[in-house]
């Protein structure tokens, strides 16, 4: 699907299949939280991004309303995106919200500011993907890091 920043006119695009993925991989830890980095591309013009890949932490601390991830391990990963070609590089995260609304809570807003300033990433406006899950279906939204803000892509 592609979706659309209202705010700066950025564009967003997801494949379906890799949501589906992100599900399975989020209901294996349900009803607690889970989650990963998002990998992915920018075209030339950096208009839009693609949202590809993931990358699941080997080390995280999760409960039924919070999810941090570790470190451990994921810089091999992407390197190793990288390398590929096209180049995938770190484009953001995602986490599971169960049974409650992909909607991001203070922490997950405090979070994005953080992998923004202090981060070693290649990107200054990570994206955040939050997932609302139950067992029957799923629901999962955008958020651009701007400034200090988020602003969902519809
Ligand atoms: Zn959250």
């Amino acid at each position: 699907m592609k979706l659309v920043c209202k705010h700066n006119g950025l564009e967003l695009s997801v494949e379906t299949l890799l949501l589906d993925k992100l599900y399975l991989a989020g209901m294996r830890h349900y009803p607690k939280e889970f989650g990963g980095l998002l990998i992915g591309r920018y075209s030339h013009d950096k208009k839009t991004c693609y949202v590809t890949d993931t990358i699941l932490p080997k080390k995280y601390s999760s409960s039924r309303s919070t999810f941090e991830r570790g470190k451990e391990g994921l810089k091999k990963k992407l390197v190793e995106f990288y390398n590929n070609d096209p180049p995938l590089i770190y484009i953001g995260e995602w986490h599971t919200h169960p049974d409650s609304k992909p909607e991001p809570s203070e922490t997950d807003k405090q979070a994005m500011q953080e992998i923004s300033e202090h981060e070693n990433v290649t990107i200054q406006n990570p994206i955040l993907l939050i997932i609302g899950v139950n067992k029957q279906r799923y629901e999962p939204k955008f958020y651009l890091s701007l400034n200090n803000k988020l602003y969902e892509y519809e």
